[in-house]
């Protein structure tokens, strides 16, 4: 105990030196919305002259196919190089190769920054030159003195030549100027601190808004936890409009009032058992003290009366462990394959005195032996305790009867007697301990209350059905089932 309550006090004081949600909640989305700049960053600044340069390359090829596409039409031809130059912001020359000699069939020089149009004869041909060397493309790249930003002002050529069936040899030259995009980097680095602060103390609000919703429920069920274990069990647990929350509040409601009901049990048991001990306590008590002190009292009677006490108490202490062991699961059946049929013999034999006594008459219908796979101790408990309380309360005729019948699968166990029988409204508790439908019977065999509870606990640790029928007036019947081995047919026994 001393350790567990260590233990939890050092949970408790772990648990303060983490840090809240609010900070765990902080911490992820700083990571997270670093993540995502981080991503931008590579692509908007780092990645973001090839991504262009790339792109116009793809122009390039698609304005080359188009040309070649329109080489049968000359006027079609001068169109598409128009719109081309004009889309793309370029320069186009198309020429046809006739005998080693080049002849412009159309062309368009719409952007001020190109060098096609204003280079030598000998320039093109260096750049046709270097097409046919190539795969019969060639990608220049021009650099020139910034235009005094500190950046470059760069042109890309593009030459390519085809040689198509029965037209002949073209070559397409194009040339586009790279527009700087060095201002637009700088812009951009300069407006991702502003975003960077923005979003870190953005995810600072989110991260305290979502920290107070999920922490406030939670601090609320922690301090009606720290009621409930000082035995407050009125103490109610509210969730907080979610539904982790809300199940947990329901949870613990629950985990209260159960305690709440073990709490009045334990204290019902406390003052029943404190009763019963107490009962035959003062009659042992009461015998011995009259015998000490007046003479001739000394009499075997009333030795016989504090020997039936003790009986009883012992009797009352015996029931009142096996019940605890039973209920705390300390008490498990050990089975075994045993003759059910000869056990329910064995304990009837047990009341053969009674009987001839006090003319009882018990009649045990059984068949042919059956065998279970149970324990054998605790089902003789159960047969016990069932044949005891149907003598305890049978009619005047004092006839219980015995029955074992087969039911399927299963074989039943039936105890009936004659008596006043019990209330449809009591039958539900009298399975309870200490639950006594009348407080005021004649007994041929004193009860303990705690009868029909040990049978339960037997019975249910078997995973058996039971039950009870009963008409008032006519007499009770109590039963149970256990899962049967058979080996033979019924037949009725007289005892
Ligand atoms: P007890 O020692 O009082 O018999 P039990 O747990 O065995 O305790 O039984 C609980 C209650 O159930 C009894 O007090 C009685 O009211 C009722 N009961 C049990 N068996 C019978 C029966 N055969 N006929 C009528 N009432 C019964």
């Amino acid at each position: 105990m001393k350790k567990d309550a260590s233990r939890r006090e050092q949970q408790y004081n772990a648990g303060r030196m983490m840090p809240g949600v609010s900070w765990r909640l902080f911490g992820t989305l700083t990571c997270f919305v670093l993540l995502i700049l981080i991503v931008i960053w590579v692509f908007q600044i780092v990645l973001l002259n090839s991504f262009y340069e790339s792109s116009k390359l793809d122009e390039f090829s698609t304005t080359n196919d188009l040309i070649f596409g329109e080489l049968s039409s000359p006027e079609d031809l001068k169109m598409v190089v128009y719109m081309r130059s004009v889309e793309t912001d370029s320069c186009i020359r198309v020429f046809r190769i006739v005998d080693g000699v080049a002849e412009e069939i159309a062309g368009s020089d719409v952007s001020l920054g190109c060098f096609l149009h204003h280079i030598s004869g000998d320039a093109l041909y260096r750049l046709y030159e270097q097409a046919e060397k190539g795969d019969g493309v060639y990608i220049r790249k021009i650099t020139s003195p910034s235009d005094g930003e500190g950046g470059t002002t760069r042109n890309t050529m593009h030459v390519e030549v085809r040689e198509l069936e029965g037209k002949g040899k073209f070559v397409v030259m194009q040339d586009s100027e790279l527009h700087p995009l060095n201002a637009t980097v700088t812009t951009l680095e300069r407006q991702f601190g502003w975003i960077m602060c923005i979003l870190i103390m953005g995810a600072l609000v989110v991260a305290l808004v979502l920290s107070r919703q999920i922490c406030t429920p939670m601090e609320r069920m922690s301090r009606s936890a720290r009621r409930l274990a000082k035995g407050n069990y009125g103490a109610l647990f509210e969730g907080g409009g979610y539904r982790e929350a809300e199940e947990l509040a329901a949870a613990l409601n629950y985990a209260a009032s159960e305690l709440q009901k073990s709490d009045a049990l334990q204290k019902e048991l406390v003052a029943n058992i404190s009763h019963d001990l107490r009962t035959p306590l003062t009659m042992i008590k009461g015998y011995s003290e009259v015998m000490r002190d007046i003479p001739g009292e000394n009499t075997p009677e009333n030795v016989q009366v504090i020997i039936d006490e003790t009986e009883r108490l012992s009797e009352l202490v015996n029931d009142m462990l096996d019940l605890s062991k039973i209920r705390s699961g300390a008490r498990k059946p050990s089975l075994e394959v045993f003759d059910l049929t000869e056990t329910v013999r064995a304990v009837l034999t047990r009341y053969e005195k009674l009987t001839e006594k006090m003319n009882y008459s018990i009649t045990f219908n059984s068949g042919s032996a059956v065998s279970v796979n149970a324990d054998r101790t605790m089902i003789l408990q159960v047969v016990y305790n069932l044949v005891n309380n149907a003598l305890n309360y049978t009619g005047e005729d004092k006839r219980v009867t015995i029955t074992q019948s087969i039911e399927g699968r299963k074989v039943r166990i039936s105890v009936s007697d004659t008596g006043v029988g019990i209330d449809a409204a009591d039958i539900p508790y009298i399975w309870d301990r200490y639950y006594k439908v009348d407080k005021v019977h004649k007994r041929a065999v004193v009860g303990t209350g705690l009868g029909l509870s040990i049978v339960k606990g037997i019975l249910e640790s078997h995973g058996a059905s039971y039950g009870v029928e009963s008409k008032i007036g006519e007499g009770s019947t109590f039963y149970f089932e256990l899962d049967a081995i058979i080996d033979g047919e019924f037949e009725e026994e007289e005892k």
